[in-house]
């Protein structure tokens, strides 16, 4: 009773001081406020109401915060989710234990998703001495500003691999915006200026910018991404929570935001197109190493080319050490003992580049021009699961490289790598390692050849595990793909592997159909057994119908108790059959819920997926037009449509 009363007390006591005793299950959302506060506010509010309604045992708050304010909130502890650009996310990732991105915004540029952005160089139409990036050396040069990403930054960087270097090798001039810098190009103040990806094409839109006045320098050509653009492409604002947010809840958060239609009010309050899988945030942290933005400032120099830049030296004498053991040692077996020593002399080189590499968070190792590993840092040791003397001297690609992502056999002339070594140029690309224990695991890296005067000395690979990434990315491509309840493909999904086939259809003139299905009286089954019944009858209906398919055909939710069936290589009469023996097995099903067994009945629909269908609307509904007929007729039947009907 005692104890009673103190616990009541408790609960009045924290009641009058405000403290909701729910507390525990709240979410923060940390969101960048880049725009005042209550405007930030205004902006993700309907977001978070959203998720609060798709998500259970939790609630979301919303908080707009500084970037500061969300350092120092990550620092506290006090923030579960967080939503950042896409520099501000690398900072942070790095320096607190951030997951990844669970999932990335799809803006709308002037009404073009993009989940991506990217830097464009502007120069006057008729300036013909600016035609690539190298000839921006020692020009003017307009910016928006040093903090912007795809107004400064990705240029930047793009300038930087090419050995142009900025501030110091161009007279930058800051206008503020980006309308600014094409208003100054416009009026002759700078002889190039750097813009956003999206800032053009929106400009000429709106008749602000003659669409014959400038032209974008060096245009680069990425598959899908809808604007002109000079530099290599970077995600959008990455959503991510932190690790003690329960696994349960990710999804939960991933699927809702995944399933953001775009047409729906949310995306349109928001003036977004929806969320899409997480994007590969490792280029923006190469461009944040490279440029020397934080967290990156204290000037890591293992990256890529500024090893051989600033330690020309030291990297050609090393090589000639190894090269030297290496020779004394007969070049193909070193005693354990020359080993340490080839060790500790490349160790020598510089304490402060192997302070890096050994500090380094990612795998690292040089090899040879022939490929044998001259140096490897202890990351690099610790994910591949050798020591040190039992990879020095080594061909890399056969002792960790030698099977592809499909897990076929990489020939030595097809290594990606090894063509570094003959061509110098430099690769980013994911491939799989192999532990020593056989285990294998995906990789992103980059490969940089290290030269000098020309001459290929070796090549420099930097690597990161990306395994979790990876299952990640497949579970979030599930998750985004399936229906929550009955795990059939979802409405979105299903409309983009029948326009697929439409198009396949057009192309090769295979025959195809389509099912349309709807349960009949399904209301009745709800009103009957209760809402948990009529979802068990919708499980059950998945089931007995995927389980009468084959591999190639896909079963739809379409909405409620919709659902549709895409029949690749199948004429129309045996998609009539199909649908029969459907609708029999489904007829003869019982559904036990709870002392009841519920039966139901399907009505289908068939239509022909033709050659010279044109749209997947137009099949829909001649599907649709066929199940209306066999509503209209009874129900529990099958129809085909018949065009004059
Ligand atoms: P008809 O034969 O004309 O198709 O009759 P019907 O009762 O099936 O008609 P209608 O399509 O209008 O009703 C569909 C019902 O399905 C209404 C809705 O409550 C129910 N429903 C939709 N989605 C779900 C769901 O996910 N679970 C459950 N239990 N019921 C759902
Ligand atoms: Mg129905
Ligand atoms: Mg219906």
């Amino acid at each position: 009773m005692a104890t009673l009363r103190a616990f009541f007390a408790l609960f009045c006591l924290t009641a009058v001081l405000g403290l909701p005793m729910a507390q525990a299950r709240d979410l923060v959302l940390g969101v960048f406020a880049y725009r005042p506060k209550p405007v930030t506010q205004a902006r993700y509010q309907p977001l978070v109401d959203y998720l609060n309604e798709q998500i259970q045992g939790h609630r979301i708050i919303l908080q707009p915060l500084t970037q500061a304010e969300l350092e120092q909130r990550l620092e506290e502890g006090t923030l579960d989710l967080i939503f950042t650009n896409p520099s501000h996310f690398v900072l942070l990732r790095q320096r607190s234990r951030l997951t990844g991105a669970i999932a990335t915004l799809v803006e709308l540029e002037s009404g073009v998703p993009a989940s991506a952005l990217g830097g464009v160089v502007l120069a006057p139409m008729g300036r013909e001495d600016i035609r690539t990036l190298t000839d921006l050396k020692g020009k003017r040069l307009a910016i928006p500003g040093y903090a912007f990403l795809g107004g400064y930054q990705t240029q930047a960087y793009e300038l930087l691999l090419r050995g142009v270097r900025l501030p110091e090798d161009a007279q930058l001039e800051v206008f503020g915006s980006h309308d600014g810098v094409v208003h100054a190009l416009l009026r002759g103040q700078a002889d190039a200026g750097f813009v956003r990806s999206g800032i053009m094409e929106s400009m000429i839109r709106d008749g602000s910018l003659p669409p014959d006045r400038l032209k974008v320098v060096s245009p680069q050509a990425h598959q899908g991404f809808p604007f002109a653009v000079s530099t290599r492409l970077y995600p959008e604002w990455p959503f991510a929570a932190l690790p003690h947010v329960d696994e349960r809840t990710i999804r939960q958060i991933a699927r809702a935001l995944l399933n953001i239609e775009s047409d729906s009010d949310l995306a349109r309050a928001m003036n977004i197109h929806g969320f899409t899988v997480p994007g590969d945030y490792l280029p923006v942290e190469n461009l944040a190493r490279g440029l020397r933005l934080p967290p990156f400032e204290g000037a890591p120099d293992f990256t890529p080319g500024d090893v051989i830049q600033r330690y020309p030296v030291q990297i050609s004498l090393g090589l000639a050490v190894a090269a030297i053991i290496l020779m004394l040692a007969g070049g193909f077996y070193l005693s354990r003992r020359r080993l340490k020593l080839a060790s500790q002399e490349l160790a020598r080189l510089s304490r402060h580049n192997a302070l890096l590499l050994n500090s380094a968070g990612e795998g690292i190792y040089g090899v040879d021009h022939a490929g044998h590993i001259t140096f490897i840092n202890p990351a690099a040791l610790a994910m591949l699961g050798y020591e040190l003397d039992e990879v020095l001297g080594k061909r890399a690609h056969r002792l960790f490289h030698a099977r592809r992502p499909d897990g076929s056999d990489y020939p030595d002339t097809e290594c990606p790598l090894e063509k570094v070594l003959q061509d110098g140029v430099r690769r980013e690309m994911e491939e799989v390692f192999t532990r020593k224990n056989g285990e294998t695991f995906h990789v992103s890296l980059v490969a940089t050849a290290m030269t000098d005067d020309a001459r290929q000395l070796g090549a420099e690979v930097v690597f990161q595990d990306i395994t979790r990434r990876k299952a990640m990315e497949h579970e979030l491509n599930r998750l985004a793909s399936t229906d929550a309840l009955t795990g059939c493909a979802n409405r979105r999904h299903f409309m983009e592997q029948l326009d697929m086939e439409l198009s396949r259809i057009r192309r090769y003139a295979n025959p195809g159909a389509l099912l349309m299905m709807d349960l009949d009286h399904f209301k009745l089954v709800n009103d009957t057994y209760g809402h948990p019944a009529g979802d068990a009858v919708l499980v059950a209906f998945v089931q007995a119908v995927q389980s009468s398919l084959r591999k190639m055909d896909m079963l739809g939710r379409l909405g409620g108790e919709e659902f549709a069936v895409l029949l690749p290589e199948t004429s129309l009469e045996a998609a009539g059959r199909l649908a029969e023996r459907l609708r029999a097995k489904v007829e003869a099903l019982s559904v036990e819920f709870q002392d009841h067994a519920i039966r139901v009945t399907v009505s289908i629909g068939v239509a022909a997926l033709r050659n010279d269908s044109t749209a997947v609307d137009e099949v829909l509904s001649q599907g649709d037009a066929a199940l209306y007929r066999a509503k209209e007729s009874g129900r529990n039947r099958v129809v085909q449509y018949q065009p004059n009907s």
